[in-house]
């Protein structure tokens, strides 16, 4: 059985701040120190639950934080960018489950950690076919594509609920719990590492209750964000069209191609959102 674990760092448990998660931040080194802690109870959960192949992506930011040395060494780990399926590379129709540990919820959740969807600074929202959409959502519907269904999440208590909306059977685990966009109550990572495992080795022995989240094409994404010039800039790509000053869209009926047009719109955005003004 071959199971596919996504860890993204901003929910990660007893983390609640940017210096947590950047590389150059105070506290990062310690952030990298939970991360791969949460990371590992998703593997060994993995194995105790029945699996006997692991693979691991780093999906969080510059995505080489994961301390391998660190990992249980029957996973293998995808780690660096570029890569053009981002979070979910790695992620094909020979999987059985794919697991989110660290995973926030969708830009502009109230009492979400660290909350935003892809880039924090750039993205006022992403949108799947209207709906405004997370980081959880966007790669189920990946795993769904392949008829894959994702069997735990865990993140913050509102990644959380984010999840159980719309995936059915998924075993959830809340690590903190949101006060504000930057602080929380936090389970100690022991704890929460304990409950990871634990939830994790329960839903990937009883992978069968979970269902794909299969959506249906055509495919439509839009995405708003914070600079017209980032849109414009977007607009340039064949296909992909302005539906207002700062928000584009692209449709299509291959689920992967709409990830890789994602990936090329965040790659144009933070090279041309550098030009900033203040006051
Ligand atoms: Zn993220």
């Amino acid at each position: 059985m071959k199971i596919f674990i996504s860890v993204d760092m901003e929910g990660v448990s007893g983390i609640t701040d940017p210096e947590d998660v950047l590389p150059d931040g105070a506290d990062y080194q310690r952030g990298r120190v939970f991360m791969t802690g949460d990371a590992n109870a998703a593997i060994l959960g993995a194995y105790d639950g029945g699996a006997d192949e692991v693979l691991v992506n780093d999906s969080h930011w510059i995505m080489r934080n994961l301390l391998l040395e660190r990992l249980d060494p029957r996973a293998r780990t995808i780690k660096g960018f570029h890569k053009s399926l981002c979070m979910v590379q790695g992620l094909d129709a020979s999987y059985d489950g794919a697991i989110f540990v660290g995973y926030h919820a969708c830009a502009g959740t109230e009492g979400g950690v660290l909350n935003h969807t892809m880039l924090g600074k750039e993205i006022q929202n992403i949108y799947l076919n209207g709906e405004p959409t997370g980081e959880t959502r966007l790669n189920a519907a990946f795993a769904g594509h392949f008829g894959v269904p994702v069997v735990v999440v865990a993140g913050d208590a509102a990644v959380c609920a984010e999840a159980q909306r719309f995936l059915g059977g998924v075993q959830t685990v809340a690590v903190k719990d949101g006060i504000d966009k930057f602080s929380a109550d936090c389970l100690h990572p022991e704890v929460a590492q304990a409950r990871i495992r634990e939830a994790t080795a329960r839903a990937v022995a009883s992978r069968e209750l979970a269902t794909p989240y299969r959506l249906a094409p055509p495919y439509r994404l839009g995405i708003e964000w914070n600079s017209t010039t980032i849109a414009a800039t977007c607009a340039m790509i064949p296909g992909v069209g302005l539906t207002g000053s700062r928000s584009v869209e692209f449709v299509t009926d291959d689920y992967p191609e709409l990830m890789r047009v994602l990936v090329v719109m965040l790659l144009l955005a933070m090279q041309v959102g550098q030009k900033a003004i203040y006051g």
